[in-house]
């Protein structure tokens, strides 16, 4: 399995585990220009990662490759790289990891020459077992170049002792559990699945002849493609010459799909699961504002850009003017990326300003979707005050999140999570709020549309909210060493 322009080899322990990623995938076959395609398509997808960017193509003779660290315009979008990556088909990856080395040999898309020929794949998501199986597969010989969790895809693939491609990549999903969502790129096909429960997105669209796979809608408006539909749960889609084929390799289960995909992770203006994801808010924001409205508020502001959708519904459900009374530097990325809590700090002044002219002297609903350490919102409601705030009034579009994700949201170990620690008194108290409000859990299925929430058989995944993961936690229930496991042996540059 080789990563064709990485330049040195990490040794890894056996019980290493790959980074923790979230992260956007793009497939694209039977167009001219291909990469250029897949480029643009991660560029509107870079909210979902922006630590490397990277993609395969094939020119019906060559697989080309590039891949590096930084973000798809930096990566990608340059005259010599657009030069080099010819073909009719494509593959692309944006990453976002969590862990401290930006390891070079961990961009995906991955590339493997198999004796069937050459192989590129890309995944979004974590898989729950991938220690334990790599585990098994450096016992048994396979040498691993990278930590991350796609890797062990290929080795699978390799040692699949079916007969083709699609068989072997299907004995080896039928070997993984967790949450994905994967394409892939052969000599002759463009190959797409979704995990069984369908907890990450994946659709499916079209241009002219070409037909596209991508994490997000908003990659397909911006190369303007048409959206065809939602790859299913537990779907795989293989794309050749002959146009699109469905097979459905696991035994059918109720979707689970990721609700805070629709409450913070996914861009506002695309449509996931027939949703758009800005409704969405709007609407969790309008069953917040119904269920916890504080007296005597002057206005919504939202912290941005997160909490606007939100904010926009809360603010028209209440009645309460929406101001932006927070001004965001749009040349910083998203605070939560920065590998030390020292700079996570930093990063809450470099990205926002109060308004002052709209918060001196008012009383504020301060609408965000989610607490996770608490940093973030403690330094806002700090700028505020000092600011001249009046009164703050802290109300957040999800549940408390209590749990680390272990699907692939980048969340901290459960000991880390204020909501985890502190009641919501305590957190109100701990971010210096004048009053702190989540929606319920039941007011978060209703915003969606689902009445309560059938406990038996919930529409989403909301374990970060409850605790209730609904793939089995392999490697953790082994106890290997935290939720990110071990570092690498190796560290490079
Ligand atoms: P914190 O300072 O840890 O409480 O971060 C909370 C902020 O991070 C909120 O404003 C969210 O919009 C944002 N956020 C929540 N989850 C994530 C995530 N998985 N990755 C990046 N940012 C996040």
């Amino acid at each position: 399995m080789a990563n064709p322009d990485r330049r040195q080899v990490a040794s890894v322990t056996p019980e290493d585990e790959g980074p923790h990623e979230e992260c956007a995938v793009f497939g694209i076959f039977g167009a001219d220009d291909a990469s250029a395609h897949a480029t643009l398509g991660l560029h509107a997808m870079q909210h979902r990662g922006q630590e490397a960017a990277g993609v395969v193509c094939f020119d019906g003779e060559r697989f080309h490759a590039q891949r590096g660290l930084g973000e798809v315009g930096v990566v990608l979008n340059r005259e010599d790289v657009m030069a080099r990556l010819k073909g009719y088909a494509a593959i692309g990856h944006n990453r976002y990891a969590t862990t401290g080395e930006g390891a070079v040999h961990n961009i995906q898309p991955l590339f493997a020459e198999f004796a069937f020929g050459g192989f590129a794949i890309a995944h979004n998501g974590n898989l729950t077992n991938a220690r334990t199986l790599r585990q098994r597969l450096v016992e048994g010989g396979s040498l691993f170049q990278s930590t991350t969790d796609t890797e062990v895809i290929v080795h699978l693939i390799a040692r699949s002792v079916r007969h083709s491609l699609v068989d072997r990549l299907v004995d080896a999903l039928h070997q993984i559990e967790g949450a994905y969502s994967l394409v892939a790129l052969s000599q002759k096909k463009l190959i797409g699945v979704r995990d069984p429960l369908g907890i990450r997105p994946l659709v499916l669209g079209k241009l002219g002849e070409a037909h596209i796979l991508a994490s997000e809608t908003c990659a397909f408006d911006i190369i303007g493609a048409e959206f065809v539909r939602d790859v299913a749960p537990g779907e795989l889609i293989v794309i050749d010459e002959d146009g699109v084929h469905s097979d459905f390799p696991f035994p059918k289960q109720p979707s689970r799909f990721c609700v805070f995909e629709y409450i913070y992770f996914a861009r506002p203006d695309s449509r996931l699961e027939g949703l758009s994801v800005y409704e969405a808010r709007k609407r969790i924001g309008a069953e917040l504002a119904a269920e916890s409205h504080p007296h005597g508020a002057d206005v919504v502001v939202p912290v941005p850009d997160s909490g606007v959708p939100a904010a926009v519904g809360y603010a028209q459900a209440s009645g309460v003017p929406f101001e932006y009374g927070i001004i965001r530097n749009h040349y910083v990325g998203r605070t939560f990326i920065e590998p030390t809590a020292q700079i996570r700090h930093l990063g809450v002044k470099l990205k926002h300003n109060p308004n002052r002219s709209m918060v001196e002297g008012k009383r504020i609903v301060l609408v965000d979707d989610s607490i996770v350490r608490g940093t973030t919102s403690r330094k806002i409601v700090e700028m505020m005050r000092q600011a001249g705030a009046a009164e703050i009034h802290m109300r957040i579009s999800s549940p408390p999140t209590a749990w680390p994700c272990y699907y692939g949201i980048d969340t901290p170990e459960r000991d880390e999570l204020i909501a985890a620690r502190l009641d919501v008194e305590g957190m109100a108290k701990e971010i210096g709020v004048d009053s702190l409000a989540y929606i319920s859990l039941d007011g978060l299925y209703r915003a969606m549309g689902r009445g309560r929430r059938d406990s038996a058989s919930p529409a989403y995944c909301d374990a970060c909210f409850t605790g209730d993961y609904p793939v089995r936690l392999v490697d953790r229930d082994r106890g290997a060493a935290g939720k990110r496991g071990k570092e690498p042996m190796l560290r490079q540059g």
